[in-house]
């Protein structure tokens, strides 16, 4: 926790640029500590097991397989909420304050709108429905928002789907909980003298999983000719992954100690604009604006 927020704070001392966008992550993080899921409390609130690895073996996402439970929405909903006050009281700029405060107005008003809005992004990804109930709320925000409260209320599902990865590898380039598309990935050591292995890290529930250590996972090419990587020379734990053939990247952490910092995506911003600037694409969700 304190980890958490000491990673942060030397990420932005270097990076003075970032100072506002993790303003806004660290009261959505404090949020979230301040609301922890409860953990299911004997195996039978878990995932039922068995049709679940069936279903991964198919390539079918967590979420996909089995319903997300009554708990988790209503979990995601209320830390919602609370994202939503604590931003209204302490926000880094007054447009987000704006939409924020819109947003609280509404659910205030719509008991029943924040679970509503959570089942909905969970379901398609985004909001097409609660778009009217919500007004002059901007969307984007508020899928921003939805999803980062969701990444909460799934932890106790990321662990658990965790441990059922170890023994049934998913290695597929979407997210195993959730099937949207990687944001980052990371490549570490596992052991001295072997190879270095990669994670990637989903863009919307940030679960994390493992993947081919080349090869791109958004379009699946692994033709070594058409896959470049863009290094930075300010940030040498960075780099930039770039495929020719779907003309999408991935921005990768190379360090070791930094990931919770390093892996969260907004803490990277600086990477989407040299790689949009070098003419490629960010594919899946963007949950910020450049
Ligand atoms: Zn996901
Ligand atoms: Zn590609």
């Amino acid at each position: 926790m304190g980890d958490r927020a000491a990673q942060i704070k030397d990420w932005v001392k270097e990076r003075p640029y970032l100072e506002e966008i993790a303003g806004l992550h660290e009261t959505i993080a404090a949020a979230i500590e301040e609301n922890a899921a409860p953990e299911p409390e004997s195996d039978s609130a878990g995932v039922d097991q068995a049709p679940a690895v069936e279903e991964l073996k198919k390539g079918v996402p967590l979420l996909r397989a089995v319903e997300a439970g009554e708990a988790i929405i209503a979990h995601a909903a209320g830390l919602l909420e609370a994202m939503t006050a604590a931003l209204v009281k302490a926000s880094p700029t007054e447009e987000i304050k704006g939409h924020a405060s819109r947003a609280q107005g509404a659910f205030q008003k719509q008991a029943a709108l924040p679970g509503q809005v959570v089942a909905e992004v969970l379901e398609t990804g985004t909001l097409q429905q609660g778009k009217e109930s919500l007004g002059e709320i901007d969307e984007g925000f508020i899928v921003f928002l939805t999803w980062s409260a969701l990444s909460g209320a799934l932890e106790p599902l990321q662990r658990q789907l965790a441990e059922l990865l170890e023994e049934h590898t998913w290695r597929r380039g979407y997210c195993p909980l959730c099937g949207h598309l990687p944001a980052m990935g990371y490549l570490f050591h596992t052991e001295r003298g072997k190879g270095r292995e990669r994670d990637l890290v989903c863009g919307c529930c940030r679960m994390r999983w493992r993947y081919k250590r080349i090869g791109c996972p958004y379009c699946d090419n692994t033709e070594q000719g058409q896959l470049n990587i863009i290094g930075l020379d300010d940030e040498p734990e960075l780099r930039i992954d770039t495929c020719d053939r779907c003309k999408a990247y991935l921005k990768t952490y190379m360090g070791e100690g930094k990931e919770e910092v390093a892996l969260a995506d907004w803490s990277t911003l600086h990477l989407d604009l040299v790689a949009k600037e070098k003419g490629f694409k960010r594919s899946g969700h963007r949950m910020y604006t450049l």
